[in-house]
């Protein structure tokens, strides 16, 4: 009985999937993309969330420690806990950047001073724009090769099929926002900068460093979506909406509520695409 028991175990060991770590919905639909069903996928912030101020609970942790591998993203979350965590983590856990661009892919702007140029140090934002994410996908199939070499034949070929996808879903929302001349929009917290640089078009965000506006600043954006003749105005799932509600209700326009952590990721992206498109006509 007891040789069964450890017998069973060890069968149990070889047939249960390796599981990978990621930090938000965005990632782990990148990775099922090239993975298929051959790793469990663990998402470490939930749908719905605010990834900036994110926590780590226990349960996060037992989760992340059952892992073989961690793909990070660049959020803050990320180097804040893990160098705090790295004791609590098994040794076995290879944390690894999602994210690694060459300074020609990334466009840092080092030498640019123009008003656009925020004060933050980074925008992590990266996953919302399919340029970048074929560079994601490439850095996504290359770790797994790596780590799980007897896929290597599945994992390129998925990844074929994911960067031609990701091609058409580009030139899908380039076509939808060719006709848009007036290449504005407002929303609520500013996800959608590499969006924006990737389809020209100008993101003026409500939210002011991570806070709600002011009255004052509150009444220039009225001002501004009433001259640009804004009809939409963006808000997001998990962070306050009530002043995109009062900008709306001021100009007479709609509240659309986006969420750039779906799991959905490319129908999250056209949806956000239809909704600009739509004020425009
Ligand atoms: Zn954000």
């Amino acid at each position: 009985m007891r040789a069964f028991i450890i017998f069973s175990i060890f069968i149990f060991d070889l047939c249960a999937k390796p599981i990978v770590s990621v930090s938000i919905p965005p990632q782990a639909y990148f990775l099922k993309q090239i993975a298929q069903d051959t790793l469990e996928i663990n998402t470490l912030i939930p749908q719905g969330s605010d990834p900036h101020t994110f926590e780590f609970k226990p349960s996060t942790l037992s989760s992340l420690s059952k892992s073989k591998l961690y793909l990070t993203i660049g959020l803050e979350f990320e180097a804040i806990w893990i160098p705090k965590l790295k004791n609590h983590l098994p040794k076995t856990l290879s944390i690894t950047q999602g994210i690694h661009f060459s300074s020609s892919q990334h466009d840092h702007h080092d030498h640019d001073h123009d008003h656009d140029h925020d004060h933050e140090a980074y925008d992590p934002h990266i996953w919302l724009s399919p340029k970048l994410v074929k560079i994601l996908a490439c850095n996504i199939a290359s770790i797994l090769i790596e780590n799980f070499p007897e896929h290597k034949a599945l994992y390129e070929n998925n990844l074929a099929l994911f960067l031609q996808k990701l091609d058409s879903l580009d030139h899908q929302i380039t076509q939808i926002l060719s006709p848009i001349k007036n290449r504005k929009f407002i929303v609520y917290h500013p996800s959608w900068s590499y969006y924006a640089k990737a389809y020209n078009l100008v993101q003026i965000p409500v939210e002011i460093e991570g806070k709600e506006p002011k009255a004052k600043e509150l009444k220039t954006l009225i001002t501004l979506a009433k001259k640009e003749g804004i009809k939409t105005i963006f808000a997001q799932n998990g962070f306050s909406q009530s002043s995109a509600k009062i900008i709306a209700k001021a100009c007479g326009a709609e509240v659309l509520i986006t969420d750039p952590l779906a799991y959905e990721w490319e129908k999250e992206l056209l949806y956000i695409t239809q909704g600009l498109a739509k004020w425009r006509k």
